[in-house]
């Protein structure tokens, strides 16, 4: 098999240094269809060296002209979108169009936060003695350690990556482990658009030996994570030490309520739009429904006619409206939490099961799934449940509706359905989340905050304080 997927390390594509690799699945085959070189704690110091040593130049580079370069990068993608788009859909499996949106998103973030870069401003403060002037302005962290996880390899990384790079940091990137190539494709843009040697590095390999390195090695001023409540909680222990700095951008379980004015079959559409965009692998996929009981019934026979309409398939047919899961685990996961639904006396309206046919007999895929008679002792109302099913659950009223909403130790993302303007106001107040999402399957952007309350992160990405995050505050005080 050919190996093109390499490491990136000061400015060159290298082997991993003791020359491992790995075999990249494809989840509509469930076969190996790629390799990459795979490193370790080695490459990854190489690589944060090679960091250190570009950060005084490029750092000291005009703002300007590092918008120069990652504008040129962000076009780049945009040329390649068919490319890397392909290769997302092949290692995670998702339809080609949600990869296509997925790459021109990443585009729009890198050149977002190289505009926003050079708005970053300082401030000039009143002073209190005659003789004093007091300012501020912000300087770039230094080395950031950048991980990112499976479900949009290339969006997640940009979202680190392009801000870090734009306020003069140098990055060493981990990807997902099963999700490296198009990341790779995303480094060959920024190669070929000019970055110098060494401001950005890409190091595939284990966490125990990149993430472990970025933990103890003190040049690496930040990590940016995104991924799990449980690895984020791990790396703040293993942060402390060194007071290193962190943006954790971790899962959730996001509610979506129906609100009573909506028709059911707008809220019907909206649901499963939201719900079942990259087979529910979505940190802010809505896992609880709620619904008015006196709705319920009718609400729960649309979302399951839409849920066995939608077309399953590998991700390069055109046809294709979901995809297979990502892999054996998920697929797994997923049974486990259909069978305990059905184990705890829930009633699975629709799906619930592997497809049948010859199609299907390789990859890992799933119907989508929606199901009623939820109690709060099921297993995919406790933990993030990351999986395609769609649980509807019936309230009395709004009130109610929000308590149970916020019934949860994650706050990220919540779903509200209603064209009334008094309920919006009134429950994105009410809600804990960070994002509310009014009708929006999909609210993500470059320009706008995203992040979560509670065990859900800390700190945001996008907007300005996905920029700030990059960077240091600093205050002078002038005696004239
Ligand atoms: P994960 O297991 O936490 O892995 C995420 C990344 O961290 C991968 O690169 C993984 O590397 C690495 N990693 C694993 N163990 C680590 C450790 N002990 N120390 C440091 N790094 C480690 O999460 P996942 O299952 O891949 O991703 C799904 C999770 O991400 C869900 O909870 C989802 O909600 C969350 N997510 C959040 C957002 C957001 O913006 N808030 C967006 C997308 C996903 P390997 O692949 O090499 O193991």
């Amino acid at each position: 098999m050919k190996r093109e997927y390499l490491l990136y390390i000061d400015g060159a594509w290298c082997e991993a240094a003791q020359k491992k690799n790995l075999g990249i699945i494809d989840p509509a085959e469930a076969e190996v269809f790629a390799e990459a070189a795979y490193g370790d704690r080695e490459d990854a110091r190489r690589a944060i060296a090679a960091a250190e040593r570009a950060f005084s130049k490029w750092s000291r580079r005009l703002v300007y002209e590092r918008f120069a370069v990652l504008k040129r990068a962000a076009d780049l993608m945009r040329e390649r979108l068919e490319k890397i788009a392909r290769l997302l859909t092949r290692e995670v499996g998702k339809p080609l169009a949600e990869a296509k949106a997925e790459v021109k998103g990443a585009a729009e973030v890198f050149e977002w936060s190289a505009e926003e870069a050079k708005r970053h401003y300082g401030e000039w403060m009143p002073t209190h003695m005659r003789e004093k002037r007091l300012l501020t302005f912000r300087g770039p962290i230094g080395v950031v350690g950048a991980i990112a996880p499976w479900n949009f390899p290339v969006i997640l990384m940009s979202r680190k990556v392009a801000p870090a790079l734009a306020v003069g940091c140098t990055v060493v990137a981990k990807p997902a482990s099963q999700t490296p190539l198009a990341t790779v494709e995303l480094f060959r843009c920024l190669e070929d658009a000019g970055l110098p040697a060494g401001v950005a590095n890409l190091v595939m390999g284990p966490p125990g030996e990149v993430a472990e390195e970025f933990l103890v090695n003190p040049v690496v001023r930040k990590i940016s994570f995104t991924g799990s409540v449980e690895v984020g909680k791990e790396l703040m222990r293993r942060a402390a030490p060194q007071l290193k700095k962190l943006s954790l951008e971790l899962g959730g379980h996001c509610p979506l309520i129906v609100c009573p004015d909506i028709g059911i079959e707008e809220a019907a559409d909206r649901t499963i739009a939201a719900k079942f965009r990259n087979m529910g692998q979505v940190c802010i996929s809505p896992s609880r429904c709620y619904v008015p009981e006196d709705k319920a019934e009718e609400f729960i026979a649309a979302v399951s006619r839409r849920a066995q309409a939608l077309r399953i398939g590998p991700g390069l047919d055109p046809e294709t409206q979901v995809g297979p899961l990502f892999d054996e685990s998920r697929l797994k996961a997923t049974e486990e939490l259909v069978a305990d639904i059905a184990q705890k006396d829930g009633i699975i309206v629709c799906g619930g099961k592997r497809p049948a046919g010859e199609k299907y007999r390789k990859g890992y895929y799933y119907e989508p799934t929606v199901a009623t008679g939820i109690t709060r002792e099921m297993l995919l109302m406790q933990k993030e449940p990351f999986a395609p099913i769609l649980p509807v659950i019936p309230y009395r009223d709004l009130e109610e509706a929000v308590q149970e909403a916020n019934q949860t130790p994650y706050g990220l993302a919540s779903y509200l359905l209603t064209h009334d303007l008094a309920t919006v106001f009134k429950l994105a107040e009410e809600l804990e989340a960070g994002v509310i999402s009014v009708n929006d399957p999909s609210p993500a952007a470059a320009q706008v905050p995203f992040g979560g309350m509670k065990e859900s992160g800390l700190g945001r990405e996008g907007w300005h304080s996905g920029i700030e995050a990059y960077t240091e505050l600093k205050y002078l005080s002038i005696w004239l």
